[in-house]
């Protein structure tokens, strides 16, 4: 389902999906905001109502990326091989997950992902987007935190926060960081 629609004078093209989870999700992009709805029970949930609920998150949202837009030129992206980033990832994660945690050693997989950075199953086997090989090496060991701190809560909830806190007071700076790359690689066509 495609539709145009307008939030406080910004026009969006909204996109609504329907997707295996429990909660309704929202994504905001440039030029376009994507509304995960779960598939199981999509009659529950109003579209418009969800919108309007986060009305004030959407616009902070977009207004990063308005922002970002500018500053795109500023951001770097590395160059290095697939083999290097492999090296590094596999390094960081027994540095994240065995010392600076004191966890077993994940298992890392390497896949292209459409909508996200990283993943962790419940398994606990990692899977890392290989697009974050053009990230600097700071956001990658983020990353790599982040998803091992998922192993205590798989949403973003008070444990997840106490994990995350520990190494990264700073964490909302670093995902917003996160964000305008991603941002500029949709605006270059690498994502
Ligand atoms: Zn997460």
């Amino acid at each position: 389902m495609k539709t145009h629609n307008s939030i406080e004078g910004n026009f969006w093209n909204i996109i609504v999906e329907y997707y295996d989870g429990k909660h309704p999700v929202i994504e905001v992009k440039p030029q376009r905001l994507i509304l995960k709805i779960p598939s199981r029970d999509r009659d529950r949930f109003d579209i418009l109502e969800i919108l309007e609920k986060h009305k004030d998150w959407i616009i902070e949202k977009y207004s990063i990326i308005r922002d970002a837009l500018k500053e795109l030129t500023s951001l770097e992206f590395v160059d290095r091989s697939y083999e290097e980033f492999k090296e590094l990832v596999n390094r960081l994660v027994e540095e994240v997950s065995e010392k600076l945690l004191g966890l077993n050693v994940f298992r890392v997989r390497y896949r292209r992902m459409k909508t996200r950075w990283a993943s962790l199953s419940p398994r606990g086997i990692l899977t890392i987007n290989t697009l974050a090989m053009k990230l600097p090496e700071y956001l990658i060991k983020y990353i790599v935190f982040h998803e091992v701190c998922h192993i205590f809560s798989r949403r973003h909830d008070d444990r997840f926060k106490r994990c995350i806190t520990k190494y990264y007071p700073n964490y909302e700076e670093l995902e917003k960081k996160l964000f305008l790359y991603e941002i500029k690689m949709i605006e270059t066509n690498t994502w």
